[in-house]
Order: C-alpha cells, then structure tokens, then sequence
C-alpha cells in the first residue's frame, strides 16, 4: 500500500465539533423560492407554519440571511455520542482502481440508526421539547429516519409517532423493532387512523403505500392534535442546516493537511446529506474564493433532478403539505421498487434545485446494478458494507477516480459515505442472485406522475 503523509482515517477531537451550523443560503444570490400556501398559492407565513412546526424550526426555515446559528449545547452534547465522524482516506480502494485519484469518504454510519439523519433528528426534537410539546410524527420509508428520530426522542423523552411505508413495514421488521425498542409508536402506512389514509386505501386498496402517503398521514396527526408537531428528515432548509456538521467537519479535517477537492459527490434523495456535505464548500464557490465540482447522484428508477422538472409542487400523495418550487417527478410518480428506499422520493430540496437550475452543481442518475457492483467492491477492499442510497456516491466516485486512470489526473474526491447497509440485505441478496433489475421509467410514466402538478399562473413547466 503507498500510503502518502495522509492517515488512513482524519479523526477530529470532540473539542472540533462544530459549535455553528452553516446556512448556504445566506450566500445565494438568487434564494430558493419560499414555501407555498396549497390553497393561496401565497408564500407561507411564520404564523402559518407553527401549526404544523415547532417554532425554532420554522424561523431556520425561513432564514434566508443568517450564515452561521449557533448550535446549542445540549445538540453538541448528543453529537458527542457519535461524532465526530470520520473522514477516510480510501487507501485500499484507490489501489485497487489503480488510479491517480485521492479518495476520501466522510462516514456518516457510525450510530445504530446507520445513516447521517440523527444530525438533523436531535435538533429537531431538541427543538420540539424546549417548546414544551408532548411529541412528533413523522414518516419514514426505508426506516433510517424513523430509527434516527426514535433514538432522539427516547433521549429527550419525547413522544414519538412513526408512519412506515407499509412495504418496508413488513419487509424490514428489524427496522420496525429497533424503532419499538427505542419507544416509538409504529403504524404502517397507508393506514385507517386518519383521513387521508382512508381515502387512499379507498381509491387504491392493497396499496403498499409510499413515503408521500405516510407524509400526509403524519402531518394530519401532528395538525390535529395540539400536542404534536410533525418532522421531517429531509428536503427541507432546517434539515439542511442540520447536516451542514457534515459538511463542516470534512472541511477541517481536510484543512488540516492543507487538503482542497476537486470534486464532491454525493447521493440525492430529498437532498440532506448532499446538502450538508457541500455546505461550507458551496459558500466558497457562492463568494468566488474557490471552485469545486458538485455531483448530486440519483437512481435512474427516480431521476427528479435528471428528468423531472423544476416547478411548484406537492410534497406528499396527499396533496396537502405546502408547495415546494423543485425538481420533481410529480407527487404521483410512483417510483418503481428500487432498493435504495431513501432515495425514493419525487422531489428535491429547494436550496438544491435552486443551485442547479443556476448551475453551481451537476447531476447524474446511475442505475440499481451498477449501484450494486460499486457497493461490492467497496466492501470489499474498504471493509465497511455501504448502504444502498450511499452507494450511488461510490458508483460516481469510482467512475471519476477511473477516469482519472485514464487521463493520468490526480484528482482528489470526496464522497458522503451516509450509511451502511445491515437491513438491507434482501437487496444485497437478490444482487448476489443476479436477480436484481433496472427499472428505468419512461417519459410516459413521468407524464403520469406530472399529472398532479398544481396548474396556476408562473408555475408553467415543460416535459
Ligand atoms: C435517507 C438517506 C439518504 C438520502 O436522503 P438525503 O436527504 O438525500 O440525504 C441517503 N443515504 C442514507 C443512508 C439515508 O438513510
């Protein structure tokens, strides 16, 4: 192994955690357009939104101008349970590709939710109890968000209620119990406690729902019971500000060896973890004092930033959360069952969109096998068994450090490793089987799925 003056893993001390989150979007020029009213089309005002949010979040929501917001003490507290996360020098992996490149990987998967969503779970639940609230609702799909807020909330004491996607209910029922252990109240989704859940079984019953159906069920029951507030684990500003630890530490862990990449990958669902990771680098790029090269990755089965388009749209199934202006697939596009479960949404975070659409980050979408091929090799020689929406970054992250063999460039990459993979091994068997598919949609299921985008004056889009 030729390894250079950098250490296999860049630890940070706990003294480093960040004491400041970073919010990009005091450095955009153009901001990501506001929230809207379903009903009004008017922006959503404060007011409005602690119906359904805790306060504290909603003024992050809406803060456009702040850069740095002080994390509170009791958040960095809980950080230290499992941070600072490492940054890893891909050693073995580099050698193994034969190539110039210099890889690193943040690694976000070292706490028994497995993924990077506790960073955002804990302050949002942080913020939930100095309101003095009972409890939270949410959503999850894959389960990794409903893990993460369970483990908040039982550290809070907080009442928690996790609607689960029903198929990943009876298909990941070892998600469900570490869920149950940690004191959540688990319903599969679409389900007959609430309204919209009655509807949808009505219109489609035997549905095995989806992440936009529970969304809707756990905003009803957060927006009728005083009590409760919802919560979500991605999309949205707050929860970007939240991973923008990600972010901060990878940078100085990297500034310690006067390290600068050249390119940042990372994969996309509702665009938290992307988010987070390149929020210090992006505020660079935003005040011209460095460049980067950012890559959001998404699987072909749900491509929102790669063929979806960029307009206002509903966030669940429900339709009735508020307008989000991003790229998406519609609120109807059902995605095909893919594996990588936290990458199955329609939609995208504004802030993201925004930069897209302004051409500050690229995007690609690679499909499942491919995915999977990347995973294997990785775990093979990296020892750690990736999860597969963070494999979508190592698949970019390969084919880059390839090209670089090619051109003979010593590029330095830096990928968001988000989480591992322990509960995902229905989908690492049926890869092990050959058994697994691409399922890529066409341009007439996107049309479907666009069917549902909200029609009024300025929302014009063309597919
Ligand atoms: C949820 C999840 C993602 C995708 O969500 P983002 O909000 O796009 O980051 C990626 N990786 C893992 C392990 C996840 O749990």
């Amino acid at each position: 192994m030729n390894f250079d003056k950098i250490p296999y893993k860049i630890y940070l001390n706990e003294n480093e955690i960040p004491t400041q989150w970073y919010n990009m979007r005091a450095d955009m020029k153009n901001k990501p357009a506001p929230l809207l009213h379903p009903g009004t089309h008017e922006p959503l005002t404060a007011e409005q939104m602690y119906a359904f949010f805790c306060e504290e979040l909603v003024h992050q929501e809406l803060d456009d101008t702040t850069p740095y917001i002080d994390i509170p003490q009791e958040i960095r507290d809980f950080y230290k349970m499992y941070r600072p996360a490492p940054l890893v020098r891909a050693y073995c992996l580099e050698e193994k590709l034969k190539t110039p490149a210099k890889i690193y990987y943040k690694f976000e998967g070292n706490n028994t939710s497995g993924s990077h969503k506790l960073n955002s779970a804990i302050a949002q639940a942080y913020y939930a109890k100095k309101q003095g609230l009972k409890g939270v609702t949410t959503e999850t799909g894959a389960g990794q968000w409903g893990t993460a807020l369970s483990m908040a909330c039982a550290y809070l004491g907080l009442d928690c209620k996790v609607y689960m996607v029903k198929c990943s209910y009876e298909q990941k029922p070892f998600r469900r119990e570490v869920m149950r252990t940690y004191g959540a109240n688990v319903t599969p989704s679409p389900s007959m406690d609430t309204e919209v859940g009655r509807r949808i079984l009505e219109a489609h019953p035997g549905t095995t729902g989806s992440l936009g159906c529970a969304i809707s069920e756990a905003v009803e029951v957060a927006s009728k019971d005083p009590g409760y507030r919802y919560v979500l684990g991605s999309v949205l500003n707050q929860v970007l500000l939240h991973q923008s630890v990600i972010g901060l530490e990878a940078k100085a862990a990297l500034d310690k060896y006067g390290i600068k990449p050249d390119i940042i990958i990372g994969c996309a669902g509702g665009g938290s973890n992307l988010g987070g990771l390149i929020a210090p680098f992006m505020g660079e790029k935003l005040r011209g004092e460095a460049d980067y090269r950012i890559i959001a990755v998404e699987p072909a089965s749900c491509p929102s930033f790669t063929r979806g388009v960029y307009a206002y749209d509903f966030c669940d199934t429900g339709m009735i959360c508020p307008l989000a202006k991003m790229y998406t697939l519609g609120s109807g596009f059902i995605p095909s069952p893919s594996h990588a479960g936290g990458l199955r949404f329609h939609g995208m975070s504004t802030t993201l969109s925004q930069l897209y659409h302004d051409g500050l980050m690229e995007a690609r979408a690679v499909e499942q096998t491919s995915v999977f091929e990347a995973a294997e090799q990785f775990a093979r020689c990296e020892g750690i068994l990736p999860a597969p929406e963070s494999s979508h970054a190592i698949r970019a992250a390969i084919d880059e450090a390839v090209k670089c063999r090619e051109t003979g460039e010593e590029k330095t990459i830096l990928f968001g490793l988000t989480g591992t993979g322990y509960f995902d091994m229905y989908a690492y068997e049926a890869f092990n089987d050959g058994k697994m598919g691409d399922y890529i949609p066409t341009d007439d299921d996107i049309r479907a799925g666009l069917a549902n985008v909200p029609q009024f004056p300025g929302n014009e889009f063309e597919f």
